[in-house]
């Protein structure tokens, strides 16, 4: 390589190779349960907190175009900001494109800025409305000038070539690893926060776009690892197990880098990177929980076959490592599927549901808009009247806690390190899908749980935790699942869950075996057709599992089964296993062997506490089939586990999304109406109201209520009250409604 080019490399390998450890530990050990929590996560605060993180409601962000310094009315946004009461804003700054006169060598500016200092002239019109102000940079792509000058700044394929840009391939796609990200977009942080001194400085697009095997990328990683860069999405592979720890490595010291050169100019700012979180995310949850200050859950809007909850979800996945740190949801106004209609607008409905189950989730609203120009002004007024209700019920959506008493664990790691076997790849995410789902339908409040975070201050809250097909667990992580039940907790497990470690080695019994009270037997059997369970009746005492199913003889079984020992005695199963037998041809449909002793639901008193165990994929076939009998088996196995009334209950027709939670001075109940034929695949056409909703809902300790209000309705209703418990009649729900209670 060129001189300059070397020198570039081995300053980036110097910067970079020495942040890769966080501290006096490595990523590897921080992400260990055993490793001690650097920060609390839950109580806020953390080692790096801006005074104004707490102070956004309501967010608007503005992603300028190149051509707009020529053309955008900058009075028209800065009016619908105040408009929409917005009191956060999130403006185009630079990376891709500047918009503003930089000094940066390299750093383009747009080819329509002319002398204006649009950022400048942005900055200044909002702060004058009292808006908290961060500049938007986006580092992926860059131009032809850059990759002569800097060719080592550019990603490089598997092949060995400099990449194009997919969309726009006059570019290039820059490496998120190396020195172009380490250094050159430093140099335009510091630029914009020294210019303007913004909140902060949101990084879109910041960690790479895919596997890099540039020179930095291929030296850094034999460095760090011994490995040469992997070939392959194994997680069983040396390399690419190695990899998936020191990609993080790298872009976490990357983080810390940027925030300490924007905090070195205004000590009351940070860097706020974008992403989407969840169980699928290649970047550790629990580890940013800590980092950030605050964050944005990137989802903006439905694709496929997806239910409006997933919007929620994202607040639960975010909450579940940030606590009570301040969580954001973006929404767009435009469609988001793979064809990538960026200037289209949604109908108002879609765009109302999709941001109002983020707002119950907890989520505080962001809007964004691509370009300046209003191609399509339908959305405006809409979004307008989304954050007029948002203002006016601000301080009912100062939430301080969530109050469910079910969580749902959630687990990276299972995804990042449990290989293709038994189905089991990424089904921890669809048991986890088919668990929301059926916790929706039976309208029972929740949250979610980070399993790195099982620890008893973490979990306190809840009476019941429900572990997905959580295949990867440490033995550190079993002990505090134990010692969860032994303190009197529920929990309901299914299918491999703990028969991985946290590494994703295989175990030769399951890590909970104890608690299941059965071990693995060495098999598991799928995918199965046609196989049943049958349900075994006592006619003297109806077993609670079987709730609902009381006239049901027989019901479907899963696609995948484990075989298992029982180490106890298992009385009366309310769930037996009828075997598969031939689906063709029709003469041959019968039942070979109609009756077996094996159960298929393990339910064990531990102490005070309750343990269900499904050694089958109960979850991800209720989530590919929505089977009602399994719905309702799922719901039945919660509630033993729980064996308490729920915080809040709420009877009436309908699918409602219920969450409630406790302000300052007053507890609420959202209700969210699901009911809608395009439920499962938006966009929605029509809402259609609910009729009448009976809440109930428990009065926190020895407080009694001074009022009631909906939300949304803007009615008082009559409530009744006794013994700690509440009881208001919703008279019809057409989105959203919301029971805020004045304690
Ligand atoms: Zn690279």
């Amino acid at each position: 390589m060129p001189d300059s080019t070397r020198r570039d490399f081995l300053k980036a390998s110097a910067i970079a190779g020495a942040a890769v450890t966080l501290g006096e530990l490595t990523l590897r050990s921080a992400l260990g349960a055993d490793a001690p929590p650097s920060a609390p996560a839950r109580s806020g605060g953390g080692p790096f907190s801006p005074s104004w993180t707490d102070k956004p409601m309501r967010w608007a962000q503005l992603t300028l175009v190149e051509d707009d310094p020529g053309k955008f009315d900058l009075q028209f946004w800065l009016d619908y900001f105040a408009r929409t009461h917005s009191d956060a804003v999130c403006l185009s700054g630079g990376g891709c494109v500047a918009y503003y006169p930089t000094k940066v060598p390299f750093h383009h500016r747009s080819a329509w800025l002319g002398d204006r200092d649009v950022l400048g002239e942005l900055i200044t019109g909002c702060r004058k409305l009292g808006m908290v102000v961060i500049a938007r940079t986006d580092p992926h792509a860059t131009y032809d000038d850059v990759q002569a000058a800097h060719p080592d700044w550019i990603a490089v394929t598997a092949d060995g070539q400099p990449r194009r840009h997919w969309a726009s391939p006059e570019m290039w796609v820059t490496c998120g690893l190396g020195p172009y990200n380490f250094d050159f977009m430093t140099d335009v942080k510091k630029e914009i926060m020294s210019n303007y001194r913004p909140d902060g400085i949101f990084i879109n697009r910041w960690d790479g776009s895919g596997m890099c095997y540039c020179p930095h990328c291929r030296e850094n990683f034999r460095t760090a690892t011994g490995h040469d860069l992997p070939r392959t999405d194994n997680p069983r592979d040396p390399a690419r197990h190695a990899y998936i720890y020191w990609r993080q490595e790298r872009l976490f010291a990357l983080w810390r880098h940027w925030d300490d050169a924007v905090r070195a100019i205004n000590p009351d700012s940070c860097v706020i990177p974008n992403g989407g979180g969840g169980a699928t995310s290649s970047l550790d949850m629990k580890y940013i929980g800590e980092l950030a200050p605050t964050l944005m859950a990137d989802y903006q809007a439905r694709h496929g076959l997806m239910p409006p909850w997933a919007n929620g979800k994202r607040g639960k996945e975010f909450r579940s490592t940030m606590g009570r740190k301040p969580i954001v949801g973006i929404f767009s106004v435009g469609l988001e599927e793979p064809y990538r209609w960026k200037d289209s607008v949604q109908n108002p409905e879609e765009i109302r549901l999709w941001a109002i189950d983020g707002i119950a989730n907890g989520l505080r609203p962001w809007f964004t808009k691509f370009a300046g120009s209003v191609n399509d002004p339908r959305w405006l007024k809409p979004v307008e009247d989304i954050y007029e209700w948002c203002f006016r019920a601000e301080p009912y959506l100062r939430n301080e806690r969530p109050l469910a008493r079910v969580g749902l664990v959630t687990s990276q790691q299972s995804t990042w390190f449990v290989a293709e076997e038994h189905g089991a790849r990424n089904a921890a995410e669809d048991a986890a899908l088919g668990w929301y789902q059926a916790l929706i339908e039976a309208r029972i409040p929740f949250e979610m749980v980070h399993d790195r975070l099982l620890d008893a201050e973490h979990i306190a809250q809840f009476k019941t935790l429900i572990l997905p097909n959580v295949t990867a667990l440490s033995t550190a992580q079993c002990d505090q699942l134990r010692r969860f039940v032994a303190r009197g907790g529920g929990i309901v497990a299914t299918h491999e869950t703990s028969l991985y470690d946290e590494e994703g080695g295989p175990r030769k019994d399951f890590g909970l075996a104890d608690l299941f009270g059965v071990s693995f037997a060495g098999r598991a059997a799928g995918p199965m057709h046609n196989a049943y369970l049958r349900l075994e009746h006592n006619p003297a005492r109806a077993h609670p599992l079987l709730r609902g199913l009381e006239d049901a003889p027989r019901i479907i079984h899963g696609a995948w089964r484990l075989e298992v020992t029982m180490k106890e005695k298992f009385p009366s199963p309310p769930l037996t296993f009828i075997p598969p037998y031939p689906d063709l041809p029709m003469e041959k449909i019968f039942s070979r062997v109609p009756r077996t002793d094996l159960p298929q639901v393990f339910l064990r008193e531990a102490g005070q506490g309750r343990v269900v165990y499904f050694p089958w994929n109960i979850d991800r076939t209720f989530w590919e089939i929505l089977d009602v009998d399994h719905a309702k088996l799922l719901r039945n196995a919660v509630e033993w586990a729980t064996n308490e009334e729920r915080p809040v209950t709420v009877s009436g027709p309908g699918v409602l999304d219920v969450t409630v939670w406790r302000q300052k001075n007053s507890l609420t109940v959202h209700l969210v109406n699901l009911t809608n034929p395009m439920m499962m695949k938006g966009p929605i056409r029509e809402l259609l109201p609910i009729g009448e909703q009976r809440v109930r809902v428990q009065l926190p300790g020895g407080v009694r209520a001074r009022g009631l209000k909906l939300l949304v309705a803007n009615t008082t209703p009559a409530f009744q009250q006794s013994e700690g418990w509440l009881e208001v009649t919703v008279p019809s729900i057409l989105a959203h409604e919301v029971v805020a209670v004045d304690l």
